[in-house]
């Protein structure tokens, strides 16, 4: 008897997937010993492949300050913001985050894929236009492809590209242009142009959304991210999961923005608030952060030194100007085979590979935190060059 397996096509594509080196599988850690070290099983890695930046996330100010909200408001939030789950460390962290960024209102968000996926459907028109930086996050496109507006895409960082296409809107009446764009593409490493993005938004009536994910804590003034100086973005996105340390997203804005959100965003409206342990968490790490220059200078020296390191081994760091820095190699095959054998090596550097990356562009993802030093740094240099 031909026994049918009712789950053929699923199956099928994930064989395919497989064939291709490009199969994902979740591999599970022990715990971090800090933000350079990572433990499977007993074996210590040196993990190259952590958004934990400023290694917030074991920062006992956090962990003391989550504790004590679990201790004082319990650990749920109870219901959705618009029920009853809106506590005052909700809105005092608002008002808080609003007034460092000198903006009208700020608004959390339980993550950034939630906030990206459900903020521009909330704040866009069916004949409206959003034209996006070909590599914004997948967060952005959900969003972009949930929205009735009319979506294009620019060839990344392309500011001719991006005025062609602001031009053709223009001529043909758009009503309501949106400009997005990453502050700091997460794949590479590089920055978005964002005077010039800003300066195209205003000549081209256009509104400018920018989503500050890798950058907040990192850049910065007083460590508000890459858009820190920028008061003329009408839309910031960031996230408090990358060098926040902990969890969760904001948005800043004006009001009229906000209260389309409060009213018409359901990944805002449709979810749990975020619970007070993760309060407790971010706000102590938005306290800390503008202390943190040190850190930031020092981040940004071990960045220098390992794109050079790179640089004379000959490898390919593509346009990297940050702490996220890949070693691209291109196909998959010989992208997972290197991330093997740095794993040999009790070296984590995670392998990236399409769709997440263009076809052909696969690269092993690094990324730094302030718990990098030099010697973990000439130990990667040396493997990598080895290999
Ligand atoms: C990580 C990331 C997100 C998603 O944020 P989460 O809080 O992890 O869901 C959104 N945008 C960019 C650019 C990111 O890198």
């Amino acid at each position: 008897m031909n026994v049918i397996d009712p789950f053929h096509d699923l199956n099928l594509r994930l064989t395919e997937r497989k064939e291709q080196h490009q199969f994902r599988e979740l591999k599970s850690v022990s715990s971090k010993s800090d933000a350079a070290h990572i433990l499977v099983d007993d074996d210590r890695f040196i993990n190259f492949s952590s958004n934990d930046y400023l290694g917030l996330s074991s920062h006992p100010a956090l962990i003391k300050k989550s504790v004590e909200y679990a201790n004082r408001y319990g650990v749920g939030s109870s219901s959705s913001r618009l029920i009853s789950g809106t506590l005052k460390i909700h809105t005092d962290l608002e008002e808080q985050i609003a007034s460092r960024y000198e903006r009208e209102r700020a608004l959390l968000f339980n993550t950034g894929f939630q906030a990206n996926s459900t903020i521009l459907p909330a704040i866009t028109f069916k004949r409206d236009l959003i034209i996006a930086d070909k590599k914004c996050h997948n967060s952005i496109l959900t969003g972009c492809l949930a929205s009735s507006a009319d979506f294009q895409r620019f060839r990344h960082n392309d500011l001719n590209h991006l005025e062609y296409l602001l031009k053709k809107a223009v001529q043909k009446n758009v009503k309501n242009i949106w400009i997005v764009s990453e502050s700091l593409f997460s794949m590479d490493g590089d920055f978005a142009p964002i005077k010039e993005l800003i300066l195209l938004s205003k000549n081209y009536r256009s509104k400018l959304y920018i989503d500050d994910a890798h950058s907040f804590g990192v850049y910065g003034k007083t460590g508000l991210g890459l858009v820190e100086e920028e008061k003329e973005i009408d839309v910031i996105i960031s996230t408090f999961g990358k060098a926040g340390g902990s969890f969760g997203a904001f948005v800043v804005s004006n009001s009229t923005i906000i209260d389309s959100l409060i009213n018409y965003s359901s990944g805002f409206i449709y979810t749990t608030a975020l619970p007070p342990p993760i309060l407790g968490a971010i706000s102590a790490g938005f306290e800390i952060i503008p202390q943190l220059n040190d850190e930031r200078n020092k981040l940004s020296e071990t960045s220098s030194y390992l794109k050079n390191q790179l640089g004379l081994i000959g490898k390919d760091t593509g346009v990297s100007e940050s702490h996220i820095i890949p070693v691209i190699i291109g196909n998959d095959e010989d992208t997972l085979a290197l991330s093997k054998t740095l794993l040999g090596h009790h070296i984590l550097g995670v392998a990236v590979r399409p769709p997440t990356v263009a076809e052909g562009e696969g690269r092993i993802r690094l990324s730094l935190t302030t718990a990098h030093t030099k010697d973990h740094i000439d130990k990667l240099t040396r493997v990598l060059d080895e290999s």
